[in-house]
């Protein structure tokens, strides 16, 4: 363990304390010491650099790997273990620093205030006016965080958002199914549906049915023999402990640490740099590309600062971390011919959070289990999904029914640059969201009024709240930014290859599916080319 320590640093260990709720670097040293082990040390020039380890950045590594390229992966997170046993990941009830990506205080969304350590943990949430927007920050990016649905939108919904830049067919005959494969999605399985950890799935179906909906089984990343296991009491309980959103230490979630970036790895041609985190891209007159790339330890501390280069720059840093990139790049002068549309067409999935109280759910008293199990549509009004939820940050059951809200709201914002504070801010306007709420909020007061419970938990939470995203998409937008294909524009060799593309929505569903098949598209194309 002390060895572990010493990797990132002499002295590491014991120096920094706790911030307001002292758990501190000995109870994370001793929880977790894979967290303190040191990073790969990167090579100072690659034919390839991935920014980022999520979904797009992950995928892109692994085609790039395969087809001969040595791939360096830069990713500001760290790099976590899984334990049948152990508590790698902290809870969203108790949480600590492992929580929350250098940041001390939050409030989720219901209403559970958390204080904690300054530390890397794997949920990074930042405030900008009028919004919050929440994202991965660890090797598998958004995937160890997010939920865990993974579906594709319908077609209708996708040409709405997509037009003529991409092909619904080409995306369900080759792409979808593809990464469909990689990460063996599939719907929850009846005897799982049927255990009282999904009570509150249940008592969602039949209230959404009540409310003259049909309610229909959506796929997951999960895996669902982990979760058996969980319920069998073999392994320590997690996936249907309402663990998800700060990660799920035993590995039910499937997340891209056990497919996707192995994968790449086992070429022998992909190095994976975790607690890298890069402040700064750029092209050299010769055509290379520059990262300037810091080291940083668990707590923060800086410990070296490198400039690497490539021959082949792809930005996988999702779509608040590539705008940045892109717009500091623009306003220092480093990617001298960007497009002036860098920023624009950024959007939130017209995603919020709905609560439901005084719900009866047959007695059952323990946590809601996170795996979501099914999807109604709405088309009466602005067309919107809701997914049924689990509620995070409770020890009991306490009758409440959450959902995810997705609407195919059209409003935009444009991610502008501050030079002086050093990063991207998101323009979103007050009240931006008002009409994807009141749409949501007809079809939740259905839902509620046929089945006997109350919109909201206040004071706790709000019936709609969408006064954050879990879902920030676009700012490189496919065909404006970039050509069809991911490559930049102006900047040969440069490519986005993840939420930034999207132009803001994926078509009232979750987006990560349609970030992963878009990069296996995208890079197939590039590798094919050659550039
Ligand atoms: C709580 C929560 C629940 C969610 N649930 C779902 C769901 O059920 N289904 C779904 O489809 N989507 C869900 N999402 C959204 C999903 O996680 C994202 O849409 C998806 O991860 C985006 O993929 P990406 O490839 O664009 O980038 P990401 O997965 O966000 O990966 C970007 C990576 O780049 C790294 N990075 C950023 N900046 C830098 C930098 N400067 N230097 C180095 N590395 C950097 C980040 O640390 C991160 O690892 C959820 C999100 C959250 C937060």
């Amino acid at each position: 363990m002390a060895a572990a320590a010493v990797a990132f640093g002499p002295g590491l260990a014991g120096t920094r304390s706790a911030s307001a709720l002292p758990v501190g670097a000995d109870a994370y040293l001793r929880l977790v010491p894979e967290l303190f082990a040191a990073p790969p040390t990167a090579p100072d020039h690659s034919e390839v650099i991935v920014v980022g380890s999520g979904f797009g950045a992950s995928a892109a590594a692994l085609r790039l790997a395969e087809s001969g390229s040595r791939v360096t992966v830069l990713e500001r997170g760290l790099r976590w273990p899984r334990d049948p046993q152990r508590e790698i990941f902290t809870t969203d009830l108790l949480a600590d620093g492992r929580g929350l990506y250098h940041r001390v205080a939050f409030i989720g969304p219901t209403g559970v205030p958390v204080t904690c350590d300054d530390f890397a943990g794997v949920l990074d949430v930042v405030d900008y006016p009028n919004l919050s927007v929440w994202r991965g920050a660890a090797v598998g990016g958004g995937s160890v965080v997010f939920t865990g649905v993974m579906i594709a939108p319908d077609q209708r919904f996708f040409e709405h958002v997509f037009g003529s830049r991409l092909d619904y067919r080409e995306m369900t005959s080759t792409w979808y199914p593809k990464v469909r494969s990689m990460l063996r999605l599939d719907a929850m399985p009846q005897d799982i549906y049927g255990a009282p950890e999904f009570t509150h799935s249940r008592r969602w179906d039949a209230d959404a049915r009540a409310a003259g909906y049909s309610p229909h089984r959506i796929d997951g990343i999960w895996n669902w023999d982990v979760v058996r296991d969980e319920l069998a009491g073999r392994v320590r309980r997690s996936a249907i402990a309402g663990e998800s959103n700060l990660g799920n230490s035993n590995g039910a979630k499937f997340d891209l640490t056990q497919n996707y970036i192995p994968a790449a790895e086992a070429t022998g041609r992909a190095l994976v740099c975790h607690a890298h985190r890069v402040l700064a891209v750029g092209q050299e007159p010769d055509g290379r590309y520059r990262v300037d790339v810091e080291v940083v330890d668990p707590f923060g501390t800086v410990l070296r600062t490198r400039t690497l280069t490539c021959d082949r720059l792809v930005l996988g840093a999702g779509s608040i971390g590539t705008t940045e990139l892109l717009l500091r790049a623009r306003h220092t002068g480093a990617l001298a011919n960007l497009d002036e549309r860098v920023g624009r067409g950024w959007g939130t999935n017209g995603d919020a959070v709905l609560v439901r109280s005084f719900a009866v759910t047959d007695g059952f008293a323990g946590d809601q289990g996170a795996p979501s199990a099914s999807r109604i549509v709405d088309e009466s009004g602005m067309p919107l999904s809701l997914e049924n939820w689990f509620v995070a940050g409770t020890a009991k059951d306490v009758g409440m029914l959450a959902s995810l809200g997705m609407t195919l709201d059209p409003r935009r914002a444009e991610v502008t640059y501050d030079a002086g504070a050093g990063r991207a801010v998101v323009n979103w306007p007050s009240g931006g969201e008002r009409e994807g709420v009141e749409a949501l909020r007809a079809v939740h007061n259905a839902m509620a009024e046929a089945g006997g419970t109350v919109p909201g938990a206040r004071p706790m939470a709000p019936d709609v709240n969408a006064s954050f995203t879990a879902h920030p998409l676009g700012g490189a937008v496919l065909g404006e930014v970039t050509d069809g294909y991911g490559r930049v524009h102006g900047h040969p060799g440069l490519y986005v290859v993840d939420g930034a593309l999207i132009p803001g929505s994926t078509g009232t569903v979750n987006p990560s599916l349609t970030i992963a098949a878009l990069a296996e598209r995208n890079i197939a194309r590039i590798i094919a080319e050659r550039g």
